[in-house]
């Protein structure tokens, strides 16, 4: 149905784009000069290093399909990371106006709203097709752009990485006990939990990574899964990678607009962005899977130990993950209005699954052997 959804979402963007067509062709034609269209140049901050196609990719599908969209009138130049500003700094760039947009993830910026962590995943919350049914059709979406709207600034989603890898560690992690005094990368409120079990949480941009990691700032680090981590090198840098990434079971990157120049922007260029934010969403989940799949045997084969996380660990990290969320419900009348619509929704909908996707993944997928 979500696909069904994306694809005719993808078709009506198309069929905009032919009606933009159509009616410039049909000024030129008539050499009448009306409804014109006008040229606008944006920039668009980015938290990512241009040598991943996949999460840069899903910036790059935005600007290329609005410019194709609209015969080029509208153009959007993305920067990686540290370009013009720095990774995590994207939506201050966009709240100022320094550039017009963004391609970020929002629980980089739990610290200034800590429900924004619900924006891209939190731990033990929604797969990437419960993400988008969340955030599309049951409220997500809007309870957002609300609490951006705080920032001036609007967001749309563009893009999933689908369920994480759990991350790269120096050494075997197998108890509780072994996570006390790691240092390791992991943003957001995984990263406030991985602190809550004793882990010295450390929060780099991508780019910085392999470095610190390789070097033993670092003992430990996340990224996003097979491919993605291969092409920062991870795998060359450590060599138990765990699973799954509790903390980032569907997790969304987004646009983030600066609100007054969305609202400057003509509708139908609105409608255009819209569109180009839904196809870069479906992409980019559709290319981490196919990718992910082809870089995880070629991990195993090079060497690198698939370890699973102790049921210990999990079972400690999911308490965790909801003593904090309570915590921060009793405290912030905001998180607590997000959080319980979203734990309502989210416990329909593992119901709903628990029948059809997992009743058919569990007889259908090769059972583990450990
Ligand atoms: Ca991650």
């Amino acid at each position: 149905m979500k696909r069904r959804h994306f694809v005719s979402s993808t078709a009506i963007g198309a069929a905009s784009a032919a009606a933009l067509g159509a009616c410039s062709r049909t000024a030129t034609r008539s050499g009448v000069q009306t409804n014109a269209q006008p040229r606008i140049r944006w920039r668009m901050a980015t938290s990512w290093p241009k040598s991943l196609e996949t999460i840069f990719g899903g910036a790059d599908t935005v600007c290329r399909r609005v410019s194709e969209m609209t015969g080029g009138r509208f153009t959007i130049t993305p920067f990686a990371a540290g370009e013009i500003v720095p990774g995590l700094q994207v939506l201050d760039a966009v709240q100022s106006g320094t550039l017009e947009c963004g391609h970020t993830a929002s629980y980089y910026y739990i610290g200034k709203n800590p429900a924004l962590g619900f924006g891209t995943a939190v731990p033990f919350g929604l797969n990437a097709q419960q993400q988008n049914a969340w955030l599309y059709h049951a409220g997500g979406l809007e309870a957002m752009q609300k609490l951006y709207s705080d920032f001036g600034v609007i967001n749309f989603p563009a893009g999933n990485t689908g369920t994480q890898m759990g991350g790269w560690f120096k050494r075997e992690i197998k108890s509780v006990t072994d996570l006390n005094g790691l240092k390791m990368r992991i943003p957001g409120l995984g990263g406030e939990v991985m602190s809550r079990l004793g882990v010295n949480v450390q929060v780099l941009p991508g780019g910085e990574i392999y470095l610190a990691l390789d070097r033993g700032a670092i003992d430990a680090a996340e990224w996003v899964g097979p491919h993605d981590d291969v092409k920062l090198g991870l795998n060359k840098a450590a060599q138990f990678y765990y699973y799954p990434g509790w903390w980032e079971p569907g997790a969304t990157l987004e646009i983030q607009i600066n609100l007054s120049k969305w609202q400057q922007l003509p509708k139908d260029y609105q409608q255009v962005l819209k569109s180009a934010t839904m196809e870069a969403n479906l992409n980019m989940l559709a290319q981490y899977d196919a990718l992910n799949a082809q870089a995880l045997t070629a991990l195993v084969a090079g060497g690198t130990k698939l370890t699973p996380y102790s049921k210990e660990i999990m079972q400690a990290a999911e308490k965790a993950s909801f003593d904090l969320y309570e915590a921060n419900a009793a405290k912030d009348a905001t998180f607590k209005q997000v959080y319980e619509q979203w734990k309502k929704f989210r416990e329909q909908v593992y119901k709903w699954n628990q029948v059809n996707e997992l009743s058919f993944a569990n007889f259908a997928y090769p059972q583990e052997k450990s």
